[in-house]
């Protein structure tokens, strides 16, 4: 198992990486945290990397909830009309709305993660217990068989 990363359990890890950043140098860094500087160059071409990338991840899953939230709330928006236009007495506003309504739940139900296809499924089944060398002579009888 390699050795945990000295700067990643450092105290002060947060102001290294900032200062790594913001392009202060390896031996800079390692003068001001006492570190090796060899130790705070693996950490900033391993690590900081790293954590960029899953920061964006969250930040992405983030943004998405926030899309979804607004989606649901146009959902819930639509479906208020409807009420509102039949307590009214407006059947054809209240006919609008139902429509907006329904458009909404079908991008609701379009945001739902799709099932593998039969096709997806049935390459998987046999990915699984087909031999590698069959497996090409088996993907061409699917393919013909419009598969
Ligand atoms: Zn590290």
């Amino acid at each position: 198992m390699p050795r945990p990363c000295s700067v990643c359990l450092h105290v002060d890890r947060d102001r290294i990486d900032r200062d790594l950043v913001d392009g202060k140098t390896a031996l800079e860094v390692a003068g001001n945290a006492g570190l090796s500087r060899s130790a705070v160059d693996r950490h900033g071409r391993d690590h900081i990397p790293q954590s960029i990338a899953k920061a964006r991840d969250i930040a992405e899953i983030a943004r998405g909830d926030g899309l979804l939230a607004h989606a649901v709330g146009l959902t819930e928006r639509a479906a208020r009309m409807v009420d509102d236009a039949e307590e009214a007495g407006d059947r054809k506003m209240a006919l609008v709305a139902l429509r907006e309504t329904r458009e909404c739940l079908r991008f609701l139900d379009s945001l739902r993660p799709q099932p593998d296809s039969e096709r997806d499924r049935l390459v998987a089944i046999l990915g699984r217990v087909v031999e590698p060398a069959d497996r090409v002579r088996v993907a061409d009888a699917l393919e013909r068989a419009g598969l």
